[in-house]
């Protein structure tokens, strides 16, 4: 019985109607990359390389870097995709030897890729350190909070440089969609970007103006409000008329009440805590890929995530 259920957790997640969604990890240390295959786990969908960076003085150097990366790339070995996003700090995530001052209001500050967009240097030994990992496996990057293409431009630019000063292969290199402002014109960063993965704690707090940390709004932030859906949907569409392929990265892709609603939206990718990755992939399996577009239909028209809710409980239970 447990060997049957083991082998079934290493089958792909594919609908009773054929629709095959990849299912991955969300990691946030070296030491979880060799966690992820025995889940079940098809890649990591978003390393969060912050924790390189936290409790120490100074920011790890470029070989120090290079190797986690690489150390995490070969425990997924060459199948499975490795999705590293750089360096999400800044607003309530400050770090000591970056020197950033106090802001008024730190979630819409300079945090994530406005602040390495900053300090070049700190933002070039990663994307180098990324780069030269990419040589050990399935490896693709991405930034996070980006709102302007400005910034996707000067990004991709940086890591374009350093490419080919280094002489490696291209990676793709996509972008987090947690901002509003992305997701609406994802059509035109779909133009230029590999991928997008939609970072729905962010985008939820931004759409909705409820800070996620508040204890107070909290249990109010809800990513299955139908904003947030449309936002998606929208997403979705830019990344299409581009051929591109999006994920969800966010909590969301771990809830089941989500899943049938992000397959129905044409969602490729879900993106897990590793404990959540057996359960995800065994909910895609009890699904249709055809009922599923038809719970998201109804979704975006619902008022509210609890509407939302009772649908897909009623749809899916
Ligand atoms: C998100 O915002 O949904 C996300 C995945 O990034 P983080 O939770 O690290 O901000
Ligand atoms: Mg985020």
């Amino acid at each position: 019985r447990r060997e049957r259920d083991l082998a079934v957790a290493m089958e792909p997640a594919t609908t009773t109607d054929g629709h095959r969604v990849e299912v991955v990890a969300n990691i946030g240390a070296v030491s979880e990359g060799a966690r992820v295959a025995d889940v079940g786990g098809e890649g990591v969908g978003l390393l969060r390389s912050e924790f390189l960076f936290m409790d120490r003085r100074t920011a790890p150097d470029e070989d120090e870097q290079a190797k986690s990366y690489r150390t995490v790339a070969r425990a997924l070995g060459p199948d499975r995709i490795l999705v590293i996003r750089t360096l999400d700090v800044g607003g309530d995530k400050p770090l000591p030897y970056l020197d950033v001052a106090a802001e008024l209001n730190p979630f819409l500050g300079e945090r994530g890729v406005r602040l390495t967009l900053a300090r070049p240097e700190l933002f070039r030994t990663q994307v180098r350190a990324i780069l030269r990992a990419s040589t050990s496996g399935k490896v693709a990057m991405m930034f996070p909070m980006i709102a302007k293409l400005a910034e996707w431009r000067a990004a991709k630019a940086l890591v374009e440089r350093e490419r080919e000063a280094l002489g490696v292969a291209p990676i793709p290199v996509g972008i987090m969609v947690e901002i509003p402002a992305a997701a609406l014109i994802a059509e035109q960063f779909a133009r230029e970007a590999d991928f997008f993965s939609v970072g729905t704690n962010d985008l939820t707090q931004y759409t909705m103006a409820m800070d996620r940390t508040n204890p107070r709004l909290a249990p109010q932030v809800d990513a299955l409000h139908p904003s947030v859906l449309r936002l998606i949907e929208r997403t979705v569409a830019g990344a299409r008329a581009h051929g591109r392929w999006v994920g969800v990265c966010g909590a969301l892709a771990g809830d089941l009440h989500a899943v049938p609603i992000l397959i129905g939206l044409g969602v490729d990718e879900l993106s897990a805590d590793i404990p959540l990755v057996p359960a995800v992939k065994a909910r895609v399996r009890s699904l249709s890929l055809a009922e599923c577009r038809e719970t998201a239909r109804l979704a975006l028209e619902a008022g509210d995530g609890t509407e939302v809710r009772a649908i897909v409980a009623q749809r899916h239970p």
